[in-house]
Formats: structure tokens, C-alpha cells, sequence
């Protein structure tokens, strides 16, 4: 199936803005398995628009979404290029006049200038429920190619995309089977290693967001993707933090909870974030202290109580490795993590070496270990 978008506006050819309603639409179609064909971004101009609209039907797109240009302002001329595009007349619409209205009732809001601009219509056109703003979405038909326009802002613009591209492309396409899985401790190349040969027909893919590795599985076959994922797990063993996926913090404070415990932190060099990190995910925040101290000069030497963490030192003078150390009662295990990155993703690796000692601790793993193929201790 072959589905386009078109990006209205000249914010997103000057710098502005992104395009971040492409990624929107992107994700709302991913989950049903169909990529994006092609993104076109114009200015905000008739002809522009209109000659997007054309060659997405010139190449045989079955759907088309339009980003932008459906407010108040001149410079909104998405409606016109639709009906321009479609052939048909402009006219008011007294349902879109109606639900405006509303809206700017509620806001306490009369209309402005630009109403009678707004309330115009491709004539025939559906009119879609905006319920995070003013203007509704539009719905035609050109030839064989369904048209979605929605307005710009990014809240007003997922919700619609979430609800009518939803809908549409849920009649036509099955939710397609995603398993995923959250790695922390191998990159991806050792990832890719490891399941080298173990998974013939299964696409998977490989999301980096340092310094944590997230990866899923689709595969033709129903049963495919929760095959994969065990597989994997087998494979790669307990770097694997969770199935799904999400941070390491999140796992770290559920254990916390679960096995109700609290954590003190001495840190002599992440700023506070490990903490706040923790404290995010926890409903109880008295379950971690945290310390941020950062004259902490060797973490081996401090004395530490209950079950704790203290990290350091990081800064000033740029070391070459930073120390963590957890301990819980009479058990102690120390971890020298290498810094060959620059500073802000340095502390973001600490950090989670930190949390992954505390993971492992709290589930009877293995504590030090290694990561990225490098044997801590
Ligand atoms: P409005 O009624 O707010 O004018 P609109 O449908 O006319 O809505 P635009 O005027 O094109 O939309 O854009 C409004 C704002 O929405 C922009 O200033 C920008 O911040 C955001 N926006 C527009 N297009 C995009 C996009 N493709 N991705 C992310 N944000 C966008
Ligand atoms: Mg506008």
C-alpha cells in the first residue's frame, strides 16, 4: 500500500520548525506494519500544494495526509488547494462553522477576522473532530486516493492522524505483531553478532538511544515475533533488562518498589540524575536519597549503609574512569567504568552501569559484569 504525506508550510523550509507530524503519522501507520512512501514538504502556497497532491495520485498512492495550513490566517491554504486539487467548488460549511464556534466559546474567545476564511470547505468534504483545537480535519476523495488534512499543531495534528488515519488504515491492513526488547551493555554490532543465524525470516530492528539498545522483531507469520523474541533472549542473555521497551531507570525503581527497599546514593558526578532518574518512576520517593557531591574524590573509600550506590568522581580534570560501587549490608562489588566518550554521554553510561549493578544485585544476577565487551571489576 502506498501512503504519502504532504508537509504545508514555510516554518519547515526555513528552519523554524520540524517536521515532527511526519514521524507522528510515521508511527501511526508503523503499527499496522506500512511505511511512509514519500514525504513532500512545500511552502504555503496553492500551486506548491496542489502539485504535491498530484503527484502522490500519479503515483498511485492509496492515501494521502496533509500537515498544516487550515487556521484563521492568509497564509492558510490548504482547503482551497484540496478543493482546487479535487475540483470542486469552496463554500461555507455550517458544521464547520458550528463546531468553531463552540470551540472558541469555550475558550471564551470571539470570533476573529478570519472566521469566514476558516469555515470554507472543499464542498462534500467530511468534516473531522479536532478535539485538541479549532479547526477539524478534512476528509475527500480524488479519484482512487483518500485525503486526510489536518491542522499543523502537533497535539491537534497526532490526534486526528490517531483517530482518522486509524481508522482507515485499520479496515484495510491487520495490526501487524511487533515483539521488543530493551538491551543494555552490548552495542549494536555485538548484538547483531550474537543473533547472527538464529533468526532466518524475522526482520529486526535496531534502536540506539544511548547507551541503552532497543530492539524488535516482526516476521510474516503470527507466531513469528514471539519466537524471535525468545530466541533473542536466549541468545544474548541478561544484558536483556526487559521485554518490551523502555529505560533501565523505570526497571531499576520497579525493583526498588517490589522488593520494597530504598537506596542511598552518593554521587560524585552525575548532577543528581540518577536520582531524579530513580525518583520519576517511584510512587514513593522517600524510597531513594541521593547526594550529589562533587568533591567525592574515591567512592571506594566512603562509608556506606543499607543498600547504596555512590559513583564518582567524574569531574573536574576529565579522569579517564569513573568508580561505582554498590553495597547492600556485608555485600560489596566495585565496577570501573572507562570514559571514552564526551562528558554528558559518559555520565549517561555511569548511570546506567550504576542502575544495571543495582538490577542485577536485586535479581540475583551477576554484578559486575561486563559491558560493551569490556570486563568491569
Ligand atoms: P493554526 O490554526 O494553528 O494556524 P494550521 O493548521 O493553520 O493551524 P499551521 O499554521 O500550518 O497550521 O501551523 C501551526 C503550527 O503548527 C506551526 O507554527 C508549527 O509550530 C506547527 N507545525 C506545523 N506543521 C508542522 C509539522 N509538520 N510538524 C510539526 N509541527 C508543525
Ligand atoms: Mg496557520
Amino acid at each position: 500500500m502506498r501512503v504519502e504525506m504532504v508537509s504545508v508550510g514555510n516554518e519547515l523550509l526555513d528552519g523554524r520548525v520540524t517536521d515532527g507530524n511526519a514521524t507522528s503519522l510515521a508511527r501511526v501507520l508503523g503499527a499496522y506494519g506500512v511505511p511512509l512512501s514519500r514525504v513532500t514538504v512545500v511552502p504555503d502556497r496553492i500551486d506548491a500544494i496542489g502539485a504535491a497532491i498530484a503527484s502522490a495520485a500519479d503515483a498511485g498512492a492509496e492515501l494521502c495526509v496533509l500537515s498544516g495550513g487550515l487556521g484563521p490566517t492568509e497564509d492558510d491554504l490548504t482547503a482551497e488547494a484540496l478543493a482546487a486539487a479535487c475540483g470542486v467548488s469552496m463554500a461555507p460549511s455550517d458544521e464547520v462553522d458550528a463546531r468553531v464556534r463552540a470551540r472558541l466559546a469555550h475558550l471564551g474567545i470571539p470570533p476573529g477576522p478570519g472566521h469566514d476564511r476558516m469555515i470554507r470547505r472543499p464542498l462534500g468534504a467530511d468534516v473531522l473532530d479536532n478535539p485538541n483545537g479549532t479547526a477539524p480535519g478534512i476528509g475527500i476523495r480524488r479519484g482512487g486516493m483518500q485525503l486526510f488534512s489536518f491542522p499543523g499543531p502537533k497535539h491537534e495534528f497526532r490526534a486526528l492522524a490517531e483517530a482518522a488515519v486509524g481508522a482507515w488504515i485499520g479496515d484495510r491492513a491487520a495490526v501487524q505483531e511487533v515483539r521488543s526488547l530493551s538491551v543494555f551493555g552490548l552495542v549494536e554490532a555485538q548484538i547483531m553478532k550474537r543473533l547472527e543465524g538464529a533468526l532466518p525470516d524475522v526482520e529486526v530492528g535496531y534502536r540506539a538511544t544511548l547507551p541503552e539498545v532497543h530492539l524488535s522483531f516482526r516476521a510474516a507469520t503470527a507466531e513469528g515475533p514471539a519466537s524471535a523474541a525468545e530466541i533473542a533472549r536466549e541468545r544474548l542473555g541478561d544484558v536483556v533488562y526487559r521485554d518490551g521497551i523502555g529505560g533501565l531507570p523505570e526497571v531499576a525503581a520497579r525493583l526498588l518498589a517490589e522488593r520494597d527497599r530504598t537506596l542511598s546514593v552518593i554521587d560524585g558526578g552525575l548532577g543528581g540524575l540518577l536520582g531524579v532518574d530513580l525518583i520519576e518512576h517511584l510512587e514513593d520517593p522517600g524510597r531513594v536519597t541521593a547526594r550529589f557531591d562533587a568533591a567525592l574524590a574515591d567512592p571506594e573509600a566512603v562509608a556506606l549503609d543499607g543498600l547504596a550506590l555512590a559513583i564518582g568522581p567524574l569531574s573536574p580534570g576529565r579522569p579517564s574512569e569513573a568508580r561505582v560501587v554498590l553495597q547492600d549490608g556485608a555485600v560489596r562489588h566495585a565496577a570501573r567504568v572507562r570514559l571514552p566518550l564526551d562528558p554528558s554521554s559518559n555520565r549517561r553510561v555511569v548511570g546506567h552501569v550504576a542502575l544495571d549493578m543495582l538490577r542485577r544485585h536485586l535479581t540475583g544476577r551477576e554484578v559486575v559484569a561486563e559491558w560493551f565487551g569490556m570486563r568491569l571489576g
